[in-house]
């Protein structure tokens, strides 16, 4: 890293006490920024996967600390020699594998200053400014969105825990006592029931883990030729479970899977779940930010009748990571399963209609101030300028998916429904092939073409299972990405088979 002036004056480290001076900080601030933006202007010409092997960092590392302060040119002369080539550069346009997902220049402010600030937000008057721009920055998202008023949200770091906390608020629901007396041992309590697709995050079957419910509470119910949940297995299960002596609570419907950002029927769902009184949760960690765009708000389509529902700004709303945020109506619910105030928190403004205190809606005490990225990001691009992006992104997906449907060799495995495309090299049967045969050829065709363009170093595209499928995935989420990324990737997508397949002689 280029330290305009040399180095830090005498290639000191840290002062005897005390952090480092104003001047020096100012110094070494500058050249940062200056190296983030240069960072940005030549991510494109770094290897998109890191050409690392397993260990190599370490190794390259001192297994000790060090005992003196090492000077802060020499520890950001370690970021450019040593860390950046062991990155994968999800920061590079051409990043196209599981959710690519985009970090952006008010987002990386804001986290300047929330390292700055370093408030934690473990009550109102610890942070008045986090708790209150949080609910500010969700309301604005809230209707951005356009989930009703009677939603309230809350910032948690990843969807996972989101989910986390919705499946502990849905078990409070059902006034079982599992806050006072936990789950273990209970002869009272039958046994719980989770429902969600064969397609959802393995995020939900963690949650189920975590809150002790164990892996055989949860039921996957399958999914239509499209990937998304049948409402009416749904049903079925329900029906079956409680015949069966089972108390079936909740059901995590998915607008946006992982594999293929299929759509859960929510409206469907949402019938069964009124009917049979569930907690509905929708996970919409990537999906939910489509909703920004007015011609795509039909993906959030009967969420107002859920209960609670996750959406990753982290994902596809230019904020940095971390920043997920769980939307709910029953904010009670959830209080009541986590609020717990030591004396030495008790404040003046305990018990004020007016006081939020976030600590006592999950399992953290301290909260980062993460309000802050979301409500900078908001500000800067603007609901237009968010959306037209989104709009963008899904545009260069349907332009990918075209060039895949009109070559007679490729074929796509998943419909298309936002940024996200779903497909594989394709060829039909050789004379005595069966149709195993043939999928097992075109599985290792296509894991090798995979292989082959991220090894390239220009772009990265990672993989699903389809149907037992070998699938190849295309991402389009970074803010960076142009139809020239694009057409690129598939350029090398097209090259790397043309050479596979010609080195073996006809794959
Ligand atoms: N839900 C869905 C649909 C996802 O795609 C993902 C991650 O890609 C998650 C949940 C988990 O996200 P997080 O990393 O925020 O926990």
């Amino acid at each position: 890293m280029k330290e305009p002036g040399g180095d830090d004056g005498g290639g000191r480290g840290a002062p005897p006490l005390g952090d480092m001076d104003a001047e020096e900080f100012r110094r070494h601030g500058r050249a940062l920024v200056d190296w983030i933006a240069d960072y940005f202007a030549r991510v494109e010409e770094l290897p998109v996967l890191a050409r690392v092997k397993p260990g190599e960092l370490i190794a390259k590392l001192p297994a000790a600390p060090p005992d003196e302060g090492e000077p802060m040119s020499e520890i950001l002369a370690d970021v450019d020699k040593l860390i950046v080539p062991a990155l994968t550069h999800w920061s590079h346009p051409s990043f196209f594998a599981y959710f690519a997902t985009s970090t952006s220049a008010p987002g990386i402010f804001a986290e300047m200053l929330s390292a700055a600030f370093d408030v934690k937000a473990l009550l109102w008057r610890a942070a008045p400014a986090a708790q209150e721009l949080e609910e500010v920055a969700l309301s604005w998202l809230r209707q951005m969105i356009g989930l009703p008023e009677n939603f309230s949200g809350i910032i948690y770091d990843t969807a996972s825990v989101s989910t986390l906390h919705a499946l502990a608020a849905a078990r409070e629901s059902l006034n079982l006592r599992v806050r006072e007396d936990g789950l273990s041992g209970r002869s009272d309590v039958p046994p719980l029931r989770v429902y969600t697709s064969e397609q959802a995050h393995s995020s939900v079957e963690k949650c189920v883990l975590t809150l002790g419910l164990g892996q055989s509470s949860l039921r996957k119910i399958p999914t239509d030729a499209e990937f998304r949940m049948d409402a009416r297995a749904l049903a079925r299960a329900v029906a079956e479970d409680r015949h069966e002596g089972a108390l079936p609570f909740c059901v995590v419907a998915t607008v946006g899977t992982t594999s293929t950002s299929s759509i859960d029927p929510v409206p469907e769902i949402a019938e069964v779940c009124e009917r049979a009184r569930l907690w509905l949760h929708v996970d919409a960690a990537y999906a939910g930010s489509a909703a920004v765009v007015p011609e795509l708000r039909h993906v959030l389509a009967g969420c107002e009748r859920a209960d609670s529902l996750t959406l990753n700004p982290h994902k596809w709303l230019f904020t940095p990571f971390d920043l997920s945020v769980l939307y709910t109506r029953r904010m009670g619910e959830l209080h009541r399963a986590f609020s717990l105030v030591p004396e030495y928190l008790r404040t003046l403004e305990e018990g004020r209609g007016d006081v939020r205190n976030h600590s006592e809606y999950g399992v953290q005490l301290g909260r980062r101030f993460r309000a802050l990225k979301l409500w900078m990001v908001i500000r800067y691009f603007g609901r237009d300028g968010l959306a037209a992006r989104i709009r963008e992104h899904c545009r260069l997906a349907r332009l990918f998916s075209s060039w895949v449907e009109a070559a007679p060799d490729w074929e796509l495995l998943a419909p298309v429904p936002l940024a996200l495309v779903c497909f594989r090299a394709a060829s039909a049967a050789r004379a005595g092939e069966t149709n195993e045969q043939r999928d097992a050829r075109l599985d290792a065709l296509n894991e090798q073409i995979m292989h082959a363009v991220n090894a390239g170093g220009e772009a990265f595209l990672s993989h699903t299972k389809l149907d037992g499928r070998f699938t190849l995935r295309l991402s389009v989420g970074n803010i960076r990405t142009t139809e020239r990324h694009v057409a690129r990737v598939w350029q090398l997508l097209r090259d790397a088979r043309a050479r596979l397949v010609s080195a073996a002689d006809g794959v």
